[in-house]
């Protein structure tokens, strides 16, 4: 029989020994929308390739899939905008753009390099977008945690995914509505592993 270990064991070793897992996987109903792989982003650059997959460490999948279980009932799913980023990627986007607060400096770099860290959303059952504050990768003040305007559908959401995620150990960042990083995420390795399966 499959069990969920077998089944995390399976894509970590589809990953060719890297410690990383498809997060697609672990949560089998996860909407993908890699918005790096694409101009749709804050850079207006495609910086991953075709392919680009929701890569995470076992520990951010497994919790990813708690905060989509508890998701399911009320009517809602998880799209990921981006998960782990290669450190190559990191230093590309730096020479794109070389300012702390927009881009993680790679020297250091960030809770994504290290597969902990995930860039999100919700939407409905049957994937329609579901509204929030402000679109993804916003430098508004509209995007913070904090932050009582716009209408109260999007309030309201922005809350239910804090909960779920928060409620599957997740940190939030409090400038950005769809960052939630693994607690203690910043003493793991950074780690440079393959994007696409083709790689
Ligand atoms: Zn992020």
């Amino acid at each position: 029989m499959l069990g969920a270990a077998n089944l995390v064991m399976g894509a970590w070793l589809a990953t060719a020994g890297a410690p990383v897992v498809d997060a697609t996987e672990v949560v089998k109903d996860l909407a993908v929308d890699m918005r790096y792989a694409t101009p749709d982003n804050f850079l207006k650059q495609k910086v991953y390739p075709d392919g680009a997959r929701c890569l995470l460490l076992p520990e951010t999948a497994e919790r990813l899939k708690k905060a989509a279980d508890a998701l399911r009932g009320q009517g809602y799913r998880l799209k990921v905008y981006d998960c782990y980023r290669p450190i190559a990627v990191q230093w590309q986007m730096w020479k794109i753009l070389p300012k702390p607060g927009y881009v993680a400096n790679p020297k250091k770099g960030g809770n994504h390099n290290r597969g902990a860290a995930v860039d999100l959303t919700l939407v409905t059952l049957d994937g329609a977008d579901v509204e929030m504050p402000t679109a993804f990768d916003s430098f508004e003040r509209s995007a913070h945690h904090g932050y009582q305007g716009g209408t109260k559908a999007s309030r309201e959401h922005r809350e239910i995914l804090r909960v779920a995620m928060e409620g599957a150990g997740f940190k939030r960042n409090p400038m950005e509505w769809w960052h939630y990083d693994l607690p203690g995420a910043t003493k793991l390795p950074v780690l440079d592993v393959p994007f696409t399966k083709s790689q």
